[in-house]
């Protein structure tokens, strides 16, 4: 009988696993690819269909879906998001990071993908990456992977 709980495989399924990937940030503001990562972990998984639900425990980061062909774009989130957000800006939470804070908020700290044919449905120009708004700072990314 499979379980309830989807942590123990039924005879020839493949379980779920839950993948700990650490970023070392540069600067302050940052948008790190990680696609090439998640795809490891996706192609060693086995798993041919499924999904994969990548999530970052911080409060002044979060996980984006965008564009990755050109870097000059990252410019210019970081630009949308500081007249959205500004550093120093005049907020209640007084510990110099609360622009970080309201960026992670808006871009969220999970993304959720679809996995078909052994690889993640992302459109041409679509990557997956951890956006940095307080760095540089050691960053966690938690990666759990889950058959049909
Ligand atoms: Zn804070």
């Amino acid at each position: 009988m499979a379980s309830e709980t989807g942590k123990e495989s039924s005879a020839g399924k493949i379980a779920a696993r839950l993948h700990a990937v650490e970023v070392q940030t540069r600067s302050r503001v940052e948008f790190r690819d990680i696609t090439g990562q998640i795809e490891h972990l996706i192609a060693e998984s086995g798993i041919r269909d499924g999904l994969c639900a990548v999530f970052t425990p911080h409060t002044t980061a979060a996980i984006l879906i965008n564009e990755n062909a050109d870097p000059a774009l990252h410019k210019d989130f970081d630009n949308f998001l500081r007249r959205l957000a500004p550093q120093g800006g005049d907020y209640a939470h007084n510990d110099g990071n609360c622009d970080a804070h309201l960026k992670s908020a808006l871009i969220g700290p999970s993304k959720t993908l679809l996995i078909q044919n052994g690889r993640m449905i992302l459109g041409t120009w679509q990557g997956v990456f951890l956006c940095e708004f307080d760095g540089p700072r050691r960053r966690a990314v938690r990666i759990k992977i889950v058959p049909d």
